[in-house]
């Protein structure tokens, strides 16, 4: 990342409204002559166990982490099994900047005006309520609008495999999005039902949150379904999206949108590097160096597809 001490001072002044990150930095000072990379270092890592930790403290269902004017315009129960709950709450401005995001992963994978997107998720992922102002009226732009796509959604709960495959078969949307979870039974009525998928859509993406399906897994969904696959990620905590580039195969993600760095987890397994996420948009909701789960490196700019992005090979 490409930092310099106006540019922390500021992020961590904004965070510290946050009565949660205010603890967090409690302490931290930039010294004058700091070298920025250093003092980036010395800003602690987020964890999830410190967002449950957070709400089950203060009983408040944002963990403390909500600092826009009054009360947020809209709040999504995150796709976590802890206990409690985890929350997401938005303004106006991030949720417009989290569709963005949705934007071009959609862009990236090459959904173009006049493309139909169909998606197989729940209604509480982002990549169904980020994808059409017609899914969520506070959105001015989602994805679709964003790009002239048309889209579809189906929920996404395995036993709604054969609507997926309805949805297929007559609308034969350029791409579907399937949360990964659905794959296999849908997998199972795509062989029963629809002989050789590639006629009604180009590609499958794959998604979770926190979580990537295997290359392995990903290799094998291809034989058996005779079609790319693409791999998506979410950290919804983090508001973070990056998408599978079907030219370099690493994910992309951008440097307006996140800071994304590496690092080794002593509490885990030491050795491994694992993708830490700040995100610059949602400042009614910071988030400032999250440990994700995800094992990673990152990879070189450059990809001919869109040579400014960010990669990260995971
Ligand atoms: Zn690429």
């Amino acid at each position: 990342m490409n930092l310099d001490l106006r540019h922390i001072r500021r992020l961590m002044k904004h965070a510290s409204r946050s009565a949660f990150f205010r603890k967090k930095f409690a302490g931290l000072k930039t010294g004058k002559n700091a070298e920025p990379a250093d003092f980036w270092r010395k800003l602690p890592l987020t964890r999830l166990e410190e967002f449950v930790g957070e709400v089950a403290e203060s009983h408040d269902p944002y963990g403390s982490r909500w600092c826009g004017p009054g009360t947020p315009l809209i709040l999504f129960q995150l796709d976590y099994d802890t206990a409690p709950s985890l929350y997401l709450p938005l303004d106006r401005r991030a949720l417009q900047s989290y569709a963005e995001a949705l934007r071009r992963c959609w862009s990236l994978l090459g959904l173009q005006k006049g493309d139909v997107a169909a998606i197989f998720d729940y209604g509480t992922s982002p990549l169904s309520y980020l994808a059409s102002s017609a899914f969520t009226p506070y959105l001015k732009r989602g994805a679709a609008e964003g790009l002239g796509c048309w889209t579809v959604c189906n929920d996404g709960i395995a036993s709604m495999s054969q609507r997926a495959v309805e949805i297929l078969k007559f609308v034969r949307p350029r791409l579907l999005f399937v949360r990964a979870d659905c794959l296999e039974p849908l997998a199972v009525e795509i062989e029963t039902r629809l002989r050789r998928l590639s006629r009604f859509t180009e590609a499958l993406v794959v998604s979770d949150n926190e979580c990537l399906l295997s290359r392995a897994d990903q290799q094998r969904f291809e034989r058996r379904l005779g079609l790319p696959i693409y791999r998506l990620l979410r950290v919804d905590v983090a508001m973070f999206l990056a998408t599978e580039c079907p030219e370099c195969h690493l994910l992309h993600s951008w440097e307006d949108l996140y800071g994304v760095e590496t690092v080794e987890d002593d509490h885990r397994d030491p050795g491994n590097l694992y993708l830490v996420i700040t995100n610059w948009f949602a400042r009614c909701c910071p988030t400032v160096r999250y440990l994700s789960q995800i094992r990673a490196s990152l990879a070189g700019r450059g990809c001919p597809r869109s040579p400014g992005d960010l990669r990260i090979a995971a």
